[in-house]
């Protein structure tokens, strides 16, 4: 990466002489990379660029998109490698994982929508009327550092197969992967100013994004905080917004599912970044009288997670992001303590033989009270919350019972049982009896969790505007 110092505005690399962002390794806290805190000027360039592209890009054919989606697809793939270890450093993910899933999942979002759109219906007939999907315009995408690339790429992608323009806004946090991206459209044809970077801080290069009355859309991931001050902003102006917050997803373990196998997948859902991860699962509800062998479980699961440096192979539970996130993780194991549920394995102390970088060790609490604090807000940190429940209707209202609703899971020797259970989650996703992750199935949530769905043509769809021509 070449371009860190810079921001790519309307097809150039435009350098930036002002304050800049100092990026840290999850791993260490050294500072690894410097990125432009650009200013509001820097934010307007970018989104004149993305509007006056717009008039061509939303007209160019599915052939022209297609084309650019596949050097695309073929750049991600060349650049795997350079893209795992980036996002490995900044976030903390260990490298294997990373590998698989920071950088493969990205080329495999961009494949489906190459897979999709030959067949998407851009327009249909309804009666007398041919109904169009058209562009909505310029969007503003807005992104956190937790699966950096990927939560990018999830807009980017359908924006521009829409025939949107974008400026991006990536965390800064994270943000080198959006810049290796942003090189890499550099190398295909799309026209410029298309796609647009800009690095910066939320409430100045952010704000400006939300508020410029140019910008016809905002897809946001992040904090439901900041969800909420995007929606009042898009109030004002009635932009269209996408988006994907917050979680807090329970896992139902029913009274005749397989006890070992349902806390398995759970504490490993729950940990899968070190618990950076929306979907998470942190509250694992079991029946009353397994509360006890459950926790065991978890700890000998917890125990098997061995912490250390990212980078290397054997690691299971790599640092988390930033200073601050450990820091709020840290205060919520102590919260727990205060709140009077069981410390069952972990702690606020930082693991042993783990000094340096931002590590937290996997905790898991058990006898939580649903209504806890512990149990509604989202931690974003490698914390398991076992919650007792007596029947099943309490299971489902405990499961409920969160302002969130963005995943789930139930547990049940019973396939058609546990599907019955998921049906009443009211949650955008539930993976039943361990389901695979499905990359064309809708994703988004629920109520604090989100407005709108991303993958597949739901995703594109986000984008799209209706127009009837009546005939
Ligand atoms: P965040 O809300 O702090 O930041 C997200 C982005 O918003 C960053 O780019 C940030 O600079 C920007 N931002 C902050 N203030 C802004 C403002 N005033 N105006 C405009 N932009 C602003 O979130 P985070 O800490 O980076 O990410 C963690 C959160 O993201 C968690 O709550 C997590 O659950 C959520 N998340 C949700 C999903 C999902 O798909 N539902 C996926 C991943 C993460």
């Amino acid at each position: 990466m070449n371009n860190l110092s810079k921001n790519y505005i309307n097809g150039q690399w435009v350098n930036w002489t002002g304050d800049t962002i100092d990026v840290h390794e999850s791993g260490t806290g050294e500072v690894i990379a410097k990125v432009p805190a650009s200013g509001r000027e820097e934010m307007e360039q970018a989104i004149a660029a993305a509007d006056a592209a717009f008039a061509t890009w939303s007209e160019s054919t599915l052939e022209q998109r297609i084309k650019v989606l596949e050097q695309l697809h073929a750049g991600l793939k060349e650049r795997a490698g350079e893209i795992a270890e980036t996002v490995c450093r900044e976030v903390g993910m260990p490298i294997k994982l990373a590998t698989g899933i920071q950088a493969g999942l990205p080329a495999t979002i961009t494949k489906t929508y190459l897979n999709l759109l030959p067949d998407f219906p851009f327009s249909e007939q309804s009666g007398n009327s041919e109904v169009q999907y058209a562009p909505v315009g310029v969007v503003g995408c807005i992104t956190p550092w937790n699966y950096p690339l990927h939560q990018v790429i999830l807009k980017v992608v359908p924006a521009i197969a829409a025939g949107c323009t974008v400026v991006l806004k990536p965390s800064e946090i994270a943000p080198q992967s959006a810049y290796i991206l942003a090189e890499i459209l550099d190398g295909t044809d799309l026209p410029k100013g298309v796609f647009n970077l800009v690095c910066g801080e939320g409430h100045t290069v952010g704000d400006t994004l939300i508020k410029h009355p140019d910008v016809n859309m905002v897809s946001f991931t992040g904090s439901t905080r900041t969800g909420n001050l995007i929606a009042h902003a898009a109030a004002d102006d009635f932009k269209r917004i996408a988006l994907e917050m917050g979680g807090k997803s329970a896992s139902v373990i029913l009274p005749d599912a397989d006890l070992a196998a349902a806390v398995k997948g759970t504490v490993n859902n729950c940990l899968l970044n070190s618990g950076q991860t929306c979907t998470a699962l942190t509250r694992m509800l079991v029946p009353a009288e397994q509360h006890d062998e459950a926790c065991e479980l978890a700890a000998a699961a917890v125990a098997k997670m061995t912490p250390g440096n990212p980078l290397e192979e054997s690691t299971r539970l790599g640092p988390l992001a930033s200073a601050q996130q450990r820091d709020k993780v840290i205060d919520y194991i102590k919260l727990g303590i205060e709140e009077g549920h069981t410390l069952v394995a972990g702690g606020p102390e930082a693991p042993e033989g783990c000094d340096r970088g931002y590590f937290v060790k996997a905790t898991v609490f058990g006898n939580v009270k649903p209504d806890s604090r512990l149990a509604q807000e989202e931690i974003f940190g490698p914390v398991l919350c076992v919650i007792p429940y007596s029947d099943e209707a309490e299971a489902i209202r405990i499961a409920n019972g969160t302002q969130y609703g963005l995943s789930g899971a139930v547990w049940s020797a019973d396939a058609d049982k546990a599907k019955q259970v998921a049906s009443k989650l009211r949650t955008g996703q539930v993976f039943v009896n361990g389901g695979a992750f499905n990359p064309m199935a809708p994703f988004g949530g629920f109520g604090h969790s989100g407005i709108g769905r991303e993958f597949g043509k739901w995703g594109l769809e986000e984008f799209l505007e209706v127009r009837s021509l009546q005939l």
